[in-house]
């Protein structure tokens, strides 16, 4: 009966998500079927529409490319990795996007490798979403911290602090929810594709904001150090 309820409630949930999949994928596909119209009629100067139909063709393309994200089957592979190389690596991924918005990435970490047992690249989409919107929240420029510490042997901790716009109370408990954006280009998914990763990796996450003075995530993961597994390992082969 329980387990019942529990698919109900799953099928409700998938039902609202195909819903808002395919209200925001058709409005561009609408206004670029129109254009086809036009420039098929020979109205207008169609030079000028092609902006906007990639603009329009690039909005689909990435809303499908991040609910690729949340797709299952794709087999993946959870291997041990320090995470302050993931960060590291996400940090210079993100590098020229930061400077074009006058943004300083400051990234402090522990001196010992912080283990954590996890798919890279899932790991790094969820350090990308958070800085890339820490990045988007700074109209004026400054700095993100990153600081990265393990905390009592068992979790590692990462906090990601902007000082950007801030988000108001009432919004804070919208992020995250399917296509809830406050951006003109937003998908609204990034934070949704982010939860549900930290979620697959028995993670934690979470958001203070202060309006007009910045918005820190806190990511917990667990902690698991690579000389216990490797003793596991080879206890199990003896
Ligand atoms: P998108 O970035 O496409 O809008 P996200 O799911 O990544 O979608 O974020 C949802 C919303 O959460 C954003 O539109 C913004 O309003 C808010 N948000 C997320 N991170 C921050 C941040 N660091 N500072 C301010 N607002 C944020
Ligand atoms: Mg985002």
């Amino acid at each position: 009966n329980e387990e019942l309820l529990i698919n109900s409630e799953k099928l409700y949930v998938a039902g609202q998500l195909a819903a808002g999949i395919a209200h925001e994928i058709r409005n561009p596909l609408t206004s670029l079927k129109g254009f086809l119209q036009l420039i098929a009629s020979g109205r207008g100067n169609s030079s000028n529409f092609y902006d906007i139909m990639k603009s329009e063709l690039i909005r689909i393309e990435s809303i499908v490319s991040e609910l690729l994200m949340l797709s299952k089957p794709q087999v993946y592979e959870f291997v041990h990795k320090d995470s302050r190389q993931i960060m590291a690596d996400t940090v210079n991924l993100l590098e020229t996007q930061a400077i074009l918005h006058n943004v300083m990435i400051e990234f402090h970490s522990d001196y010992r490798p912080l283990w954590v047992l996890g798919v890279e690249n899932q790991l790094k989409q969820v350090f990308i979403n958070v800085l890339k919107n820490a990045i988007e929240a700074m109209h004026n420029g400054g700095v993100v911290t990153i600081t990265m510490s393990l905390e009592e042997e068992s979790a590692v901790l990462i906090r990601i602090q902007d000082e950007g716009s801030g988000i108001p109370d009432e919004q804070l408990a919208k992020i995250g929810q399917p296509f809830y954006t406050t951006k003109d280009k937003g998908t609204g998914l990034g934070l949704m594709v982010t939860y549900k990763i930290i979620d697959n990796h028995q993670g934690r996450i979470s958001a203070e904001s202060k309006l007009g003075v910045g918005t820190t995530f806190v990511i917990q993961l667990p902690y698991k150090e690579i000389a216990v597994a490797k003793a596991e390992e080879s206890d199990f082969a003896l």
